[in-house]
């Protein structure tokens, strides 16, 4: 089958397994029906995520321009504490900013080869935990806005990282943590601000992917104008596509490329 559009990070469904989606012009593919089979993408163009022009994708699936100038790609997206619709200052556009920070955050732990901390909005768990390939995630603060959880991110960041360690993810067997305790341990390091926002009764979810690491891991795989990017797909964790000779492509660094995808 052949199919055609613009990547853009696939949809997931938090079964068990993780069924995952992508979606390609009208069409939904669903990934996990590939696996086992051999899956080529031809890269045949670019169209940015915010504008849609065929300009090359600078980052986040956006052209150099949107960039630096669409309310989608602000500052305070990878840095939730530099946040400010709360005190009614814009940074690109205030309403979508006012949108986008005043929703209720989640500050959780997860386990992505290693425990870490992180912040997403409330509606996009469990979508964040399965899009970094966490097998172990626990919500430990429910705060009313992007700042106060960029706030607490960041005094525990002294103490954990804020990182995915996606080699380890991807090649090692998943390990156990035990979150609370990882957390109980961490509960002095939260500011006096975000305290009342501490979640009483804390719940680890455990996620199972479309992929169990054996202790292997290949190259990186990327879309190039020269040659197509294929090979048996043996599963999918996180955003990324294993091959059988243990290369991976991650998706959603590719967002914004137009391709031609192929399933045999
Ligand atoms: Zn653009």
């Amino acid at each position: 089958m052949l199919y055609q559009g613009v990547l853009t990070k696939m949809e997931t469904e938090s079964t068990s397994p993780i069924n995952y989606f992508m979606h390609l012009g009208d069409e939904f593919v669903k990934v996990n029906d590939c696996i086992g089979k051999t899956i080529q993408f031809d890269l045949i163009g670019y169209q940015c995520l915010s504008c849609g022009d065929n300009a090359s994708i600078f980052r986040q699936g956006l052209c150099k321009k949107c960039f630096f100038e669409s309310p989608q790609a602000g500052s305070w997206i990878m840095k939730p504490e530099e946040s400010k619709a709360h005190l009614d200052i814009e940074d690109r556009d205030l309403a979508f900013e006012k949108k986008m920070q005043l929703q209720p955050h989640i500050v959780y732990l997860s386990n992505t080869g290693g425990v870490k901390v992180g912040v997403t909005r409330k509606s996009q768990v469990p979508t964040r935990w399965i899009d970094q390939g966490a097998h172990q995630a626990m919500a430990f603060l429910e705060v009313p806005n992007r700042y106060l959880a960029g706030v607490a991110e960041v005094a525990l960041k002294a103490h954990i990282s804020d990182k995915t360690q996606w080699k380890t993810m991807l090649s090692q067997p998943e390990q156990s943590r035990d979150l609370i305790k990882q957390f109980n341990a961490l509960k002095a390091y939260l500011p006096d601000e975000v305290q009342p926002y501490v979640i009483d009764e804390l719940q680890v979810e455990e996620l199972n992917f479309p992929y169990t690491p054996d202790g292997q891991l290949g190259v990186r795989q990327s879309l190039s104008e020269n040659e197509p990017l294929k090979g048996k797909l043996k599963g999918i964790k996180g955003q990324y596509l294993i091959f059988d000779d243990y290369s991976i492509f991650n998706v959603r660094s590719s967002e914004g490329y137009v391709v031609a995808f192929n399933v045999r």
